[in-house]
């Protein structure tokens, strides 16, 4: 969008309250930021019959100024965006989740978000990033059901100890190629997933055991790399 489409938009906003940036390319191109997931929550935006919601960091009413400035503007889901409301960011800063890393900031106890910082305890109280329902059911239901795909991958790779049969291998190496997709950047709950697995001796058991029988590739050992990079303190 160039600075006079910008302009005209904002000066429309401020003149009638229009929601200017209902703009299908705009949605798009922030979608395609976060991997189609809420910045601030981390639900897919396409599923869980969610939609996006354009998100003004600095808040629409008190900045009215900002309103199409991109560097302002975040995907979010309904319920981020509605919990986060007109709070002031200039005054109280959060987490501008493109701008500032998660971890920094937050760690993860028992699926809730634990603050490492002021700022991440602003996050959690002003986006409501602890609610039971909506992100730690969820957080746990993907933790667990990734705890027990780790412990199936230690009985995938007993197996083909065992019986050393292709088969055996091929089953082991689809699987826990699996369980590191779900931990990378583009899945959705990413965060937790990596956090979840890298805080999990299994996990690191697996990876040695695979190790010491030159059953994990170099390209296991990249996703392992990324997942860690996202994945944050369990404590
Ligand atoms: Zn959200």
């Amino acid at each position: 969008m160039n600075p006079l489409e910008v302009r005209t938009l904002t000066d429309k906003y401020k003149a009638k309250g229009d929601c200017v940036w209902h703009i299908e390319e705009l949605k798009t191109a922030l979608l395609h930021l976060s991997d189609n997931k809420c910045a601030y929550c981390e639900c897919d935006l396409t599923k869980e019959s969610k939609y996006m919601e354009v998100e003004h960091f600095e808040d629409k009413h008190n900045n009215p100024d900002k309103v199409m400035e991109w560097d302002n503007l975040l995907p979010a889901c309904k319920r981020c965006n509605g919990s986060k409301g007109i709070h002031d960011v200039v005054h109280e800063p959060i987490i501008d989740p493109f701008k500032e890393d998660p971890k920094n900031h937050l760690k993860l106890r028992l699926y809730r978000f634990r603050e490492k910082t002021l700022m991440g305890k602003n996050t959690i109280e002003v986006v409501d990033l602890n609610h039971c329902e909506r992100a730690v059911a969820k957080r746990f239901e993907i933790g667990e059901a990734l705890l027990t795909s780790i412990k199936e991958a230690l009985e995938k790779l007993d197996r083909f100890i065992e019986n050393n049969s292709t088969k055996s291998k091929n089953r082991l190496l689809g699987h826990v190629q699996s369980l590191l997709l779900e931990c990378q950047k583009k899945s959705q709950y990413s965060a937790t997933a990596a956090s979840v697995l890298h805080a999990e001796t299994d996990y690191h058991e697996l990876r040695i055991k695979m190790k010491a029988i030159n059953l994990w590739s170099e390209e296991l050992e990249k996703l392992h790399l990324l997942s860690e990079k996202i994945s944050m303190e369990c404590a």
